[in-house]
């Protein structure tokens, strides 16, 4: 009310019409407090990471992170659960865990992750993808699809597959090795044939090293969603690939004593290649 005969007493000094008067404020709305809503309705897409890549490699292999309130931030996505038990893979918001047997566990929404990336999939690149040789292939061909290379790519493929070399890791307890010492140890691969699924990955920056796995990281699940892991390589005859170009960026890191207390300054690309292409 204040307000209102403030802006009374404008007119009145300024000898204003009501005319006058409307067309002002008009012309104040459009200019002024409209764009201002406008600006802060934007949305930007924003990638959702807990943890970075180097607690994972040091052997940060718990978090104090839920898959509910993981799910807030994205329906789809890759990580891992406490203990680091299986390789985690998130499509159209339901969470499973390949697990060292090569069988996919659907996760209840209490589990909990030390690891993890997702993001809400829009389609914004959608391309159709013939016969493809090798993982190094596949790569190579998106690489054609994306123009922004140092903005984050969410992907997802799905696909019919004539061979899939796959890879988990059994559930670990604490004291926890760093992350290539438990691979070298105890990864487990497997192989699928003709099979049909979904791949969801990221493609990130380089710039991005210690924070996630710079360049193209797939997990992938059989359409019947029982089988899947970690993607080390691959044959496919054809699949259906949507990408999405995301520009934000979230970051949210654990609050318990493994992670406070961890070291992770050192450079850890060596160990992180031979993790994630072996
Ligand atoms: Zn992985």
């Amino acid at each position: 009310m204040r307000l209102f005969r403030q802006m009374q007493l404008c007119r009145q000094v300024h000898g204003l019409t009501r005319g006058q008067w409307r067309r002002i404020i008009c012309i104040c709305l459009v200019t002024v407090v409209l764009p201002l809503k406008a600006g802060q309705d934007r949305k930007i897409d924003t990638v959702f990471q807990y943890s970075a890549i180097n607690a994972l490699l040091a052997g940060v292999y718990d978090g104090d992170l839920t898959l509910e309130s993981l799910a807030e931030h994205g329906n789809t996505g890759i990580g891992t659960i406490n203990g680091i038990d299986g390789e985690m893979i998130v499509l159209d918001g339901v969470f499973y865990s390949i697990k060292s047997d090569g069988l996919a566990y659907k996760l209840a929404p209490g589990e909990k992750t030390p690891f993890a990336v997702v993001a809400f999939l829009n389609a914004e690149v959608e391309s159709v993808l013939k016969e493809t040789s090798s993982v190094d292939v596949l790569t190579k061909h998106l690489d054609t699809l994306i123009d922004a290379h140092n903005a984050i790519q969410v992907i997802r493929i799905d696909g019919s597959f004539t061979q899939l070399t796959l890879r988990s890791e059994p559930k670990q307890t604490r004291p926890y090795r760093p992350l290539a010492e438990l691979m070298a140890e105890e990864q487990v691969k497997f192989e699928l044939n003709d099979v049909k699924g979904t791949m969801i990955g990221f493609r990130m920056p380089d710039y991005m090293t210690g924070l996630n796995v710079p360049g193209y990281h797939f997990h992938f699940i059989t359409d019947d969603r029982k089988r899947g892991g970690h993607v080390l390589n691959l044959q496919m005859i054809s699949g259906q690939v949507t990408l999405d170009t995301q520009r934000g960026f979230n970051m949210v890191l654990p609050n318990i004593p493994l992670f406070n207390e961890a070291m992770l300054g050192s450079d850890r690309e060596k160990e992180l290649e031979s993790v994630e292409q072996n």
